[in-house]
């Protein structure tokens, strides 16, 4: 059966004459050795490349990273030195990519549901933009303004309003947020949107400067983007304000078959779209997937390989649903190969499986791997560098696992392994 498909691994991601792989100029099983497993390994050198060529795409300051998708002090930095602006989405977010060094006035606050702390301190810090997401916050910010607080700036903060589109984005469930029926944003439809504007507009307490959309994530489909694209259009020409964001929302291939627009790509969807409606607002986007996801695989060593005659295999890694919960959430799909022969035959189908006490702890659920793979083999998923780490969790008190960047044969750790001291920090007995 197939080979890994290698076009899914990162830029610079190599198969060596012995079979075996590095990436950066640095041998995985080298990197296993000198960090351990599981790890995140990320081709630093990818990571750069999507955020240049993002630039390209859509002009300098009109790229906002979402740092939901993956955040550490590293990447904050990387992305701010490539010329990104960052979207954070809690005072946690803000939090680390201030400790990055990235300044205040490069982060844009989301939410739809800010806390009045997360308001002062993201306002008081003097961020870019807060992208406001309901009524209520309005009068969230409208009281912080009766109370005092200003912006870093002396004035009111800068606001851009999320419409809701009413675009359905063909992704799963769980993450399309452009369709009428949605948490997120004021409802275009129904007239929320325009009484928002007009609330915002009429209020000293704000200084409406735009509007946003997403409609969601993963999203393969450039029709989508550019449905919503002609919405906001048609919607923001009128009301003249200086900034109009698209959200984020690009996928990538995971799997073997699958194929999504690259960055450029997408910029010609959505710029074109714009220029068609006549936009002369300043255009934004805030891609986070399409940044991080193929820049990482995490690597896991193999624990068990479980063959039970006439029902299935299950190999077990020593990892799992803590370093990567999207199958769980969505039954998303991922590849696997070993390290030591990066481009063998997969002859072997099987479950591969993590170690928490959960069946549905579940990394790949028709996993195709070579059928020779043993315990104390590496194994690898490839396309995790969004969603991975920074989804993760500590269940079954498992320490999470390091992040290393790989870059011109050097590999540099940027987030160690936690300890059991780490997990007992909070822990007052
Ligand atoms: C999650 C999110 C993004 C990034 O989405 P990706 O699919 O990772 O590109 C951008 N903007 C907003 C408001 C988001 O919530």
């Amino acid at each position: 059966m197939s080979a890994l498909p290698l076009h899914l691994l990162s830029d610079n991601a190599r198969v060596e004459a012995d079979g075996s792989l590095s990436v950066g100029g640095c041998r995985v099983d080298e990197i296993a050795a000198e960090f351990g497993t599981p790890v995140f390994l990320y081709d630093e050198a990818h990571l750069r490349a999507r955020c240049q060529e993002a630039v390209a795409a859509f002009g300098h300051q009109k790229v906002v990273y979402a740092t939901k998708a993956f955040l550490c002090k590293a990447m904050a930095k990387l992305a701010y030195d490539e010329g990104l602006l960052l979207d954070v989405a809690s005072g946690g977010e803000l939090a680390v990519a201030l400790a990055a060094g990235v300044p205040a006035n490069a982060c844009t606050l989301h939410g739809n549901n800010k806390s009045v702390t997360e308001l002062r301190e993201a306002i008081t810090a003097g961020v870019r933009h807060v992208i406001v997401d309901s009524f209520d916050e309005l009068d969230r910010l409208d009281a912080l303004w009766a109370h005092g607080l200003r912006h870093a700036n002396g004035g009111a903060p800068k606001v851009v309003l999320r419409i809701t589109p009413g675009v359905s984005a063909h992704t799963h469930e769980f993450i399309a947020t452009g369709q009428d029926d949605s948490k997120f944003g004021f409802n275009l439809r129904n007239g929320d949107a325009i009484k928002a504007v007009d609330r915002a507009r009429r209020s000293d307490s704000v200084d409406l400067v735009g509007v946003h959309c997403h409609i969601g994530s993963n999203v393969f489909e450039a029709s989508s983007f550019a449905k919503a694209a002609e919405v906001m259009a048609d919607f923001a020409v009128p009301l003249d304000l200086p900034e109009l964001v698209l959200g984020g929302g690009l996928g990538v291939a995971y799997v073997e078959g699958e194929e999504a627009p690259n960055i450029a790509q997408w910029g010609n969807v959505l710029l074109d779209a714009c220029d068609a409606l006549g936009v002369r607002s300043k255009v934004s986007v805030e891609p986070g997937r399409a940044i991080v996801a193929s820049a990482a695989m995490t690597v896991y060593t193999v624990g068990t390989v479980k063959r039970i005659p006439g029902v299935r295999t299950f190999v077990s890694v020593d990892g799992g649903m803590s370093d990567n919960p999207r199958p769980v959430l969505y039954g998303s799909g991922y590849e696997s190969f070993l390290p030591r022969a990066a481009s063998a035959p997969r002859d072997l189908t099987a479950r591969l499986v993590g170690k928490h006490c959960e069946s549905g702890d579940v990394l790949s659920f028709e996993a195709k791997l070579p059928a020779d793979i043993a315990v104390g083999d590496l194994l690898a998923t490839p396309v995790t560098g969004a969603y991975g780490h920074s989804m993760g969790s500590n269940y079954n008190k498992i320490t999470r696992p390091p992040v290393v960047f790989a870059a011109d044969g050097n590999a540099r750790l940027v987030v160690r392994r936690e300890t059991y001291d780490d997990l007992l920090r909070t822990d007052l007995g």
